[in-house]
């Protein structure tokens, strides 16, 4: 049953200054509403718990894209269409544009945020893996400042991040790297469209002298977190591609992910699928000029 909207507070701050204010001054209190796309899921099922909202879905500070020499950062509040539209994006992060249009319909793309993706800490999401092998890093800002952080290793647990309840996801930036590299992703779900991941998987490589000189793997819904399968990388750096090398990583996946059964998949479905595309991805690499 639909929560019962005078339980609700939602306040709009001026300023991203007036937000972090508000975060500081009764810490846990306020919760930041961007999108909203995950929050009124729970609120029409009744389920959203928490009461006190600072929306910061007017706050333009938190929409800026900017590109340097070396990184592009994008705006928390930045949207899936607004990744798709970006020229840098699809031609540098293309998998963080792919991740985008498969991300729920047109309505979703014009108001879901790569912040609330990233802080709802879904393990089945589908841009935290493109994240996750883009290296990305986070900034989380407070009134005492700002401070960067690699994405890699943010998610401790199930819903569980290394974040004070009076600091704000406001930029996520990525390097821009991987220009050389092949770029993989594949989402598996139950259709096209509209549908969760049942499992995916963002990587990237580059192939030298015959042998894999740079490898990133990140998997969704193959565990309680979105996964950077660095033991797999490490097992594949300096190794030539080939039947025996994709035979070993895949031995290397198997174990270390721990999918479950659950209403979307089963536990054996998604291991075979998880060591499939890997598979898919290594033979993809072998023949992708360098
Ligand atoms: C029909 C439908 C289809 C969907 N399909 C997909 C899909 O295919 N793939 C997928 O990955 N997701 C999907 N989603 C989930 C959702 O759209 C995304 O997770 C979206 O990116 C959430 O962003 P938002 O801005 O709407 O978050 P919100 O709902 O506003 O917030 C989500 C959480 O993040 C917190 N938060 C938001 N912004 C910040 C910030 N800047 N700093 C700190 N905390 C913050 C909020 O407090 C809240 O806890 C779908 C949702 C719906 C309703």
């Amino acid at each position: 049953m639909r929560g019962n909207i005078p339980d609700y507070q939602l306040t709009t701050p001026a300023t991203l200054g007036d937000a972090l204010a508000m975060l500081a001054s009764e810490p846990g209190v306020w919760k930041p509403f961007a999108g909203g796309t995950d929050l009124m899921v729970l609120l029409e099922s009744g389920n959203l718990r928490h009461r006190n909202y600072l929306n910061i879905w007017p706050l333009n500070e938190l929409r800026e894209i900017a590109f340097t020499d070396n990184y592009i950062s994008l705006g928390a509040l930045t949207t899936y269409t607004d990744v798709q539209a970006h020229p840098v994006l699809r031609s540098e992060f293309p998998m963080l544009c792919q991740a985008a249009s498969e991300t729920g319909g047109l309505a979703i793309q014009n108001r879901g945020t790569l912040g609330g993706n990233i802080i709802n800490a879904s393990p089945a999401a589908d841009s935290p893996p493109a994240l996750l092998a883009y290296d990305a890093e986070i900034e989380l800002t407070s009134t005492s400042g700002s401070r960067w952080i690699p994405y890699h290793g943010f998610h401790t647990g199930y819903k569980q991040m290394q974040m004070r309840a009076d600091e704000l996801l406001t930029n996520i930036r990525l390097p821009r790297n991987t220009t050389n590299h092949f770029h993989y992703y594949r989402k598996v779900g139950t259709r096209k469209a509209q549908a969760i991941s049942k499992v995916c998987l963002a990587s990237v490589g580059a192939v030298t002298d015959q042998k894999i000189a740079d490898v990133r793997i990140a998997f969704g819904s193959v565990a309680p977190i979105v996964l950077r399968c660095v033991k797999t990388e490490s097992a594949l750096k300096g190794h030539a591609l080939g039947t025996d090398t994709i035979a070993m990583a895949r031995e290397s996946l198997r174990n270390e992910i721990t999918p479950i059964d659950d209403m979307r998949s089963t536990a054996s479905y998604r291991l075979q699928v998880a060591t499939n595309l890997l598979a898919d991805f290594l033979e993809k690499l072998q023949s992708h000029p360098v």
